[in-house]
């Protein structure tokens, strides 16, 4: 799972597009060839650079509009250069590293395929329009992998056609009955791992990636194999060597659980993995990979913060039969360099952290890896938060705002998901508190880790132990005011922006955060801060601990609204990116 908040919510108008795609072919039907090669064919007799699909007729021919505000829109991501000193590695790490980047960048091309169906007819079409568009056009093509919006409800920038909800997982033609088919589970169409197409005779069947992208998924293995034979790290040559093997048989498992086991400071993260991208089922994992290197200073510090967790928990503002110190959250953290980025994870919003593998017998195994992208969350921090400080937060609390702190909320606040209730016995029984806050879970988890990554820091500083300057009590409140507003922007449909909102409003309602009707920006009171924000922690530790879903409800009804003085805020904030997007000069080209 990513942490960043990506703007690809489920859309409940799914079925309404689907309609509209299947009118938009019946138009097309009576104009161009509609004669549909064989998908095996195709994929043979194509250059490997082709589409892989049946039909690209719809694409058609013709002026295509491109919308008037293209360039507020390229703007709202703002190119910037993430480029980690690499002095400390070693010449066979650096050739190692090369080669990792070498197959990321097939990443990119195979997600590439999975998001837009047709992607080279529709480069060729970029190709038509004014000299003076194309550049601006394939610039922002790039940001989304395809020529719509993920920040608008997919709706096209380039062109008319209708967003097919699921990407090019699927012939963009699916009828109502085939949708049915491909969702009861019975016919093998809902793999992970497979791409669905025609046969000959127009009936659905799923073809493994191995198959459907062999020539690349090939080529990537064996780029995989050279970095094995080059490294001198055991536990990175054994995760290479079975994750080409995985390339070509679709099975990820054991290269799962050796990615967990994983010791290099070069490391990458590669393969299909989240299903986000298939908006029609959610079945389809899409091809994405983090080549980076371990910061060992940051990972010594890490190990020592991990050893409080124990402690932490017997702190908890709540009452002591909820407490379990023994807890121990298996996962490991890691704090890195981002090297590059590729496919998935490259389209839209920058992840800052995320937490893998998602195969449940690797985590029931082994747990799960969280990763901390350090130079990502600094690129945010000056490129978005604190333009957006400028315009919000008063001035004299400005010089308060530091890179360190935004780092430590982040890395705290994933710590903070290993500590309170997690399982728990409600009336003699025993579960868990996922399963009992059921819908309003994750919004209340994530205000939870929020609310408590400050709280974790206050705790620690308080007890003399030494990891913070006394000045980090209004760093962090000051930074943390800042963030609220970045996460809010995110919209509160979605369990992360929700979360900011309900500290916002709590910290509002306990005079924590107060606006200035002069100047319009916002105050937040150090002292009372730090007292509220353990009242928070302590009021959603009680219900998650209770397991009580009731008073989950209500709590998010109270707490999770957009009052107005938020919103206006937000309003002055439209010319302020909303994302960053990375430059790898050591690797573009
Ligand atoms: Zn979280």
């Amino acid at each position: 799972m990513n942490h960043e908040p990506r703007s690809r919510r489920r859309r409940a108008a799914a079925p309404v597009m689907a309609t509209a795609i299947v009118l938009l072919f019946a138009a097309m039907a009576g104009c161009g060839d509609r004669q549909r090669p064989a998908p095996e064919a195709a994929m043979k007799d194509q250059p490997k650079t082709a589409d892989r699909d049946s039909d690209c007729g719809w694409v058609g021919t013709g002026p295509l509009p491109v919308v008037a505000d293209l360039d507020a829109r390229l703007a709202a991501y703002v190119p910037t250069t993430l480029d980690p000193a690499l002095d400390h590695l070693d010449a066979t790490e650096q050739a190692v590293l090369a080669k990792l980047v070498e197959v990321a960048r097939i990443m990119d091309g195979l997600f590439g395929q999975q998001a837009t169906p047709c992607a080279q007819a529709l480069s060729a079409r970029i190709a038509e329009l004014p000299a003076d568009r194309q550049d601006s056009v394939r610039r922002y093509v790039a940001i989304n992998k395809g020529p719509w919006d993920r920040r608008f409800h997919y709706e096209p920038f380039f062109g008319t056609w209708p967003h097919p909800a699921g990407a090019n997982y699927y012939p963009v033609d699916l009828t109502d009955a085939e949708k049915a088919m491909i969702s009861d589970h019975a016919n093998g169409l809902d793999g992970l791992f497979t791409m669905v197409r025609r046969d000959e005779a127009g009936a659905l069947k799923a073809v493994p990636y191995s198959q459907f992208f062999a020539a690349e998924l090939q080529q990537a293995a064996a780029l995989m194999r050279e970095a094995a034979a080059l490294t001198t790290n055991a536990s990175l040559k054994a995760f290479l060597e079975s994750r080409a093997t995985a390339f070509l048989s679709d099975d990820y498992y054991e290269s799962d659980m050796l990615w967990m086991d994983l010791d290099s400071t070069v490391e990458i993260t590669v393969g299909p993995y989240e299903t986000y991208e298939d908006g029609l089922f959610g079945y389809k994992a899409a091809f994405e990979a983090f080549v980076t290197v371990t910061d060992p200073v940051e990972s010594q510090r890490l190990a020592k913060f991990k050893d409080e967790l124990p402690w932490l928990e017997m702190q908890l503002p709540m009452d002591d039969r909820h407490k379990n110190p023994n807890r121990g959250s298996e996962s490991p953290i890691r704090v890195v360099d981002e090297v590059y980025s590729a496919g998935d994870t490259r389209a839209g919003v920058q992840t800052i952290a995320f937490n893998l593998p998602n195969d449940e017998r690797v985590r029931e195994a082994k747990g799960s890896k969280k990763v901390l992208l350090r130079n990502v969350m600094k690129a945010k921090f000056e490129q978005i938060l604190t333009p957006i400080a400028q315009v919000v937060v008063a001035e004299d609390q400005l010089g308060d705002l530091t890179a360190e702190s935004f780092f430590l909320h982040t890395l705290w606040h994933e710590m903070s998901h290993g500590i309170g209730p997690g399982k728990i016995t409600v009336d003699g029984r025993e579960t868990e508190v996922r399963l009992e806050l059921k819908d309003t879970y994750s919004t209340l988890e994530e205000a939870k880790a929020d609310a408590m990554g400050e709280w974790d820091i206050f705790v620690l500083t308080r007890a003399n132990k030494g990891y913070f300057p006394e000045t980090i009590f209004r760093q962090q409140a000051a930074t943390y005011l800042a963030g609220i507003f970045r996460s809010v922007r995110f919209g509160i449909g979605e369990a992360h922006g929700k979360a900011n909102a309900i500290q916002f409003n709590y910290l509002v309602e306990k005079g924590a955060i107060t606006s200035e009707a002069a100047t319009g920006r916002f105050r937040i009171d150090v002292p009372v801060f730090e007292k509220a924000i353990a009242e928070l922690v302590g009021e959603i530790c009680t219900i998650q601990a209770e397991g009580d879903y009731a008073a989950s409800q209500a709590f998010i009804q109270r707490y999770g609204g957009m009052p107005d003085v938020l919103a206006a805020a937000l309003a002055k904030l439209d010319h302020i990116p909303v994302d960053i997007a990375p430059v790898f000069p050591r690797w573009d080209h």
